[in-house]
């Protein structure tokens, strides 16, 4: 088993754009219920690795495993998507004109595992998960409120939620404290932490202070491939890690 219980897997991955390297002999893994930061400057690579994990972009080349069974390579976007691969992108998308509750409830109910599901009620089960829910994305006051009139934070958590709802074994997120105040960037760490060992998470941020409260294990990408990785401040004090950052 050349994955060794990881839950994500990448050896030797190569994607060009008409000649030019962006991911370029990347390996990373990520083992069950980590939740591991990404970071790196603009054009190091992030939007394109999670595109190959999600299905979105092809490599030229390397090897690609969810779990230590399946070969993502052989899938498309929409089945690694239900093989239990959440995406959250940088701004928040929810039914604006649905309130709080609706949304986790369509979310819940587009579980594609279950077929004509957004016909069914909920179950009490479903209910409770629902219930739960709200509490962990600090919405449980916000139930009956439109989602459009949420704030921006607000909205991320609740997308977050939706995402949730799915059950995802692993969930990619981008940038999710950009815009977000203080507190609400705060609330977010402390939903993560939250969601640490139930679900295995990779966020690309920037936001340091936030990141430094969340992760264990950082990894900087840069040129497509792996600059440096360890906890923040290992790679904070790695003089190549510096340099990039303070040096271009
Ligand atoms: P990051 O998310 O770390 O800023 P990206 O993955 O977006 O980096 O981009 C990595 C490099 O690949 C950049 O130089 C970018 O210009 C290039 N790139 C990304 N997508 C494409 C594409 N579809 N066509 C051409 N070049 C691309």
């Amino acid at each position: 088993d050349v994955t060794h219980g990881r839950i994500l897997y990448l050896e030797g991955v190569n994607v060009s754009f008409d000649g030019f390297k962006a991911i370029n002999n990347l390996s990373l893994d990520i083992a069950p219920g980590e939740l591991r930061c990404i970071i790196g400057p603009n054009g190091a690579g992030k939007t394109t690795m999670m595109d190959i994990i999600t299905g979105k972009t092809r490599p030229d080349s390397g090897t690609v495993f969810f779990g230590s069974t399946i070969d993502l390579l052989r899938y498309k976007e929409p089945q690694i998507a239900q093989l239990g691969i959440g995406r959250k992108f940088q701004k928040p998308t929810v039914f604006e004109q649905l309130t709080v509750f609706e949304n986790l409830e369509l979310a819940l109910k587009m579980d594609k595992r279950v077929p004509a599901s957004v016909f069914f009620k909920l179950s009490s089960a479903q209910s409770d998960r629902l219930a739960e829910m709200l509490h962990t994305i600090h919405l449980a006051d916000s139930v009956s409120r439109q989602a459009g009139n949420l704030s921006h934070g607000q909205k991320q958590w609740l997308e977050i939620g939706m995402l949730l709802m799915q059950d995802p074994k692993l969930l990619l997120l981008d940038e999710p404290v950009a815009g977000m105040t203080d507190e609400e960037t705060e609330r977010t760490a402390e939903l993560f932490l939250s969601l640490k060992g139930k679900h295995s998470l990779m966020v690309v941020e920037h936001d340091m202070s936030f990141i430094n409260t969340i992760s264990d294990i950082v990894t900087v990408l840069c040129d497509g491939s792996v600059l440096a990785q360890g906890t923040l401040a290992q790679v904070q004090s790695d003089e190549r890690v510096i340099e990039v950052y303070l040096g271009r």
